[in-house]
């Protein structure tokens, strides 16, 4: 594994400044891309750190004690954070996803929670609020997060067998603590809770069936994700990937699956539903999803803005260029100046590499570009 790790360029410094428009035109709640995608999701990453190595996200072999985090004074405040998301909330956003690295690891981040909880939408409903978490953590959150007014939670959990779970985190963590996270979240009431597992051939195929099984029937949502291609440092390889056209098959054939209807608009996953002895899907089993950005591209509903950590603001999971909104929200710039300047970054976007990827040539350099997916959160 490690002789395939390839060693990380820092392209966080590639930025692009933001400029407040002569005219300033007041947020109407709805702005299209020029692709004419809307503007719903916004994914604010909290840190950059994480107590985990997943080999896929933060192989150990860069991301090792000499690696540079982003100093304090580099993140965004909490104020920062909230206000920036309130001006996107004012463009369309309706849901908001905090995460990371591992997001439970940035101090206090419950008070976060709670000051985006306040948030209201133009017709002045609260956002959809939920956050993305390695669940290590979670048994001792759960409360305080739910308390503050976190909706809803999505662990991440790559197979129960714990071997197979601890080489894959490499920090040698149990699955049992995971599992405790998950209970302690669905004790708090954070509901319509989900679980992603990454899925890598040859390394936690195993652990699809009895991932599938485990979750079945127990109010969880199971969430298979193709392994992707994003950062530079995890030496993706297609043959890794599994294709979630075989993953089906592979379910099917042990448990009755039947297609359901996406639940929303740019939603990411397909979904199946299980099945009753009548061909029907059973509510009280639950369903599963699959998130194929490698096999099938969805980017022609794509509705999702990412913030860094540093308050840089990127326009897809595989951009290599972010456009720095810090030292705008750190200038004197108004509300209005700075909503103003958002509104034209978004209306210019038109980033579908998933749909692009197959026939991009290897050498545009985009492998060494990219940025990490522990950096602008998943
Ligand atoms: N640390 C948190 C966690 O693991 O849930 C939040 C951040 S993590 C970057 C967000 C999600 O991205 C996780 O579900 C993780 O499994 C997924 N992820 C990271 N690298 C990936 C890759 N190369 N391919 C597919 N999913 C990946
Ligand atoms: Fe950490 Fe999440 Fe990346 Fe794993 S996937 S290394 S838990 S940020
Ligand atoms: Fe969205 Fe970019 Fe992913 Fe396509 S590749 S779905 S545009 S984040």
């Amino acid at each position: 594994m490690a002789e395939r790790v390839i060693p990380l360029v820092d392209e966080r410094a590639t930025m692009r400044t933001p400029s407040v428009p002569a005219l300033l035109r007041a947020p109407t709640g709805e702005l299209r891309d020029r692709l004419g995608r809307p503007l719903r999701d916004l994914r604010i990453s909290v840190t950059d750190r994480c107590n985990f190595r997943c080999s896929y996200c933060m192989p150990k072999e860069v991301f090792d004690k000499d690696y540079r985090y982003l100093p304090h004074s580099a993140l965004l405040s909490f104020e920062e954070i909230t206000r920036t998301a309130r001006l996107f909330v004012a463009h369309g956003v309706r849901k908001i996803r905090l995460t990371g690295g591992e997001p439970l690891l940035r101090k206090n981040v419950e008070e976060l929670v709670a000051q985006l909880a306040a948030l209201r939408t133009p017709e002045g409903l609260p956002l959809d609020l939920t956050l993305t978490t390695n669940g290590s953590l979670l048994a001792r959150k759960a409360r305080a997060l739910r308390q503050a007014g976190l909706n809803r939670v999505t662990v991440s959990l790559d197979g129960l067998d714990d071997a197979v779970f601890r080489r894959m985190n490499d920090v040698d963590f149990p699955v049992s603590d995971v599992l405790a996270g998950i209970e302690a979240a669905q004790a708090a009431g954070l509901s319509r809770l989900k679980v992603n597992m990454v899925v890598k051939r040859g390394t936690n195929e195993d652990q699809i069936l009895p991932m599938a099984r485990f979750f079945r029937g127990t109010g969880v949502t199971l969430r298979f994700i193709e392994y992707m291609d994003v950062g530079a440092t995890n030496g993706w390889r297609m043959d890794e990937v599994l294709p979630s056209d075989e993953l089906v098959a592979r379910l099917r054939a042990e448990l009755p699956l039947v297609p359901l209807a996406p639940s929303a608009p740019g939603e990411t996953a397909v979904r199946w539903g299980y099945a009753n002895a009548q061909g029907r899907h059973d509510a009280s089993l639950g369903e599963i999803g699959l998130i194929s950005s490698v096999t099938h591209a969805f980017c022609g509903d794509c509705n999702r803005a990412r913030l860094s950590t540093e308050g840089r603001l990127y326009l897809c999971l595989f951009a290599s260029e972010g456009w720095d909104l810090r030292s705008l929200l750190r200038s004197s710039a108004s509300d209005a100046e700075v909503a103003a300047a958002l509104a034209p970054i978004w209306q210019q976007r038109s980033d579908r590499y998933s749909e692009l990827r197959a026939s991009l040539p290897a050498s545009d350099g985009a492998q060494r570009r990219r940025i990490e997916m522990s950096y602008i959160g998943g």
